[in-house]
């Protein structure tokens, strides 16, 4: 049997990230990849925060097959035909350091292995992991899908993505439950770049996002969104699957929904659909974190549940999370130790950074949607009826249209509902 120091099970932005980050400190690491190649699996809206990638390579932004550096990030209500957003605009995000770039994952990730592969890590693609190996009650490698094909490894690192069957097996995560999974479409429309370009107000090169709430998600817990590509727009949305579930739609349905939108439509007007992309999201947040070592174990990534659906984080939990992994799996095996009291400095570790921090301030935020569904089926209505009645001139006075305003929104939502909800919303956020 081949052996390894660490062998990692996923070649996502995670496990790649943890394989360089154990290659770089001398580890003889190998990702195990079911994909005809890393990237080949992987679904991503998809926007690339700069900060964290650049802790796994240094100005990746030199070389990586980027779309476009993200310079206007917009959220909007949709109810009905009408929209209701909030733009924020910086040209100097098209300049280094960047904020984010939006990526195309197929293309990223083989990018991201090929950076392992330079920093010595072996990438075994085509082949799928199907359980950890033990001695007694040691893991010592995993058994995979291939004749003969145990490795053994001093530390292996779960780096699956959400659909964590091994770190299931493994008894380290419960089964994943319709509640705590989002499902997610995303088509990739083709489109010439001047043309993105005129409809998003852009400069040559220059990229932006739009995220969505309310009737884009049939006001359930979830988002739709549209990113720019270099000659491509990605467009896709994500619901909760229990509430999709009861809802009986598709997200099939869902997505040509918000295609058909009169805002939407005139964004993709011409485009031709080369790519049509489903997956899984973690959305359990802080309180389904599963158990995130054992000895010779660690977890990371999507497996790990690290993903803030809120602020569309995902890819940078999983490779802080990732290189954080690498880190203490070669510091375990140089020591001579890898015992869960040795792999527990990983989670000590992950909880210092924004990671679990940012997961533990929202632990209430999805129970908090999910048990008052009004936040994204009535206050959008709200919002958008206000803005119309604010915007209309018909010659009614100022003070009569507010009082009108105001009327109309606790016709909808009574005062008192208004304040519980206030004091309901603080709570989930502080
Ligand atoms: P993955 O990227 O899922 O990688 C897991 C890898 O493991 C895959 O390559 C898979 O083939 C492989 N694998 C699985 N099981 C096995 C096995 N048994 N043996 C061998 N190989 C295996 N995040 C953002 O930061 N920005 C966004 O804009 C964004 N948008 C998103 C939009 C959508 C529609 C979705 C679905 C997710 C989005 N995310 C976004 C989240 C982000 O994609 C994930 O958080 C991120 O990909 C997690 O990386 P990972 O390496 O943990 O898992």
């Amino acid at each position: 049997m081949e052996r390894f120091d660490v062998i990692v099970v996923g070649g996502g932005p995670a496990g790649l990230s943890a394989a360089i980050s154990a290659a770089r400190a001398g580890m003889k690491t190998v990702v195990i990849e079911r994909g005809d190649f890393p990237g080949t699996k992987n679904v991503m809206g998809g926007v690339l925060y700069t900060q964290p990638t650049e802790q796994v390579v240094p100005e990746f932004w030199k070389e990586a097959p980027l779309e476009r550096p993200v310079i206007e990030q917009r959220y909007g209500f949709l109810s009905g035909d009408e929209l209701v957003t909030a733009t924020y605009r910086d040209p100097a995000w098209a300049e280094p350091p960047y904020n984010a770039h939006t990526v195309l994952r197929v293309k990223f990730d083989r990018w991201l292995a090929e950076q392992a592969i330079k920093e010595g890590v072996m990438i075994i693609p085509e082949t799928v992991v199907e359980d950890l190996l033990y001695r007694h009650d040691r893991v010592v490698g995993v058994r995979t899908g291939r004749p003969e094909g145990d490795l053994g490894a001093e530390v292996v690192i779960l780096a699956e993505g959400v659909n964590n069957f091994v770190a299931q097996k493994a008894g380290l995560a419960p089964k994943l439950t319709p509640d705590r999974v989002a499902v997610a479409v995303k088509e990739i429309i083709a489109l010439p770049p001047e043309k993105i370009e005129d409809r998003f107000c852009l400069e040559p090169g220059q990229g932006a996002t739009i995220e969505l709430f309310g009737d884009s998600t049939a006001g359930m817990l979830g988002t739709a969104f549209v990113y720019t590509n270099k000659d491509s727009l990605s467009i896709g949305l994500g619901v909760i699957l229990s509430q999709l579930v009861a809802s009986k739609l598709t997200p099939n349905d869902l997505l040509e929904r918000l295609k058909a939108h009169p805002y939407i439509k005139r964004l993709i007007q011409g485009g031709e659909t080369k790519e049509y992309l489903a997956h899984l999201l973690p959305e359990g947040g802080y309180k389904a974190v599963p158990k995130l070592y054992r000895q010779g174990v660690l977890v990371v990534g999507d497996t790990a549940m690290f993903v803030n659906g809120l602020h569309r984080e995902g890819s940078n939990l999983a490779m802080i999370s990732g290189k954080i992994a690498g880190e203490v799996a070669a510091e375990a095996i140089k020591s001579g130790d890898v015992s869960e009291k040795a792999m527990s400095v990983y989670a000590t570790r992950i909880s210092d950074t924004f990671v679990i921090k940012d997961l533990y301030n929202y632990r209430n935020v999805n129970h908090f949607f999910e048990s008052n569904p009004h936040f994204l089926k009535v206050y959008p209505e709200i919002v958008a009826d206000s803005m119309r009645m604010f915007f209309t001139v018909d010659g009614v006075p100022k003070r009569e249209r507010l009082k009108q305003i105001l009327s109309n929104a606790f016709a909808k939502r009574s005062k008192g509902s208004v304040l519980r909800d206030l004091f309901g919303a603080w709570r989930a956020f502080k």
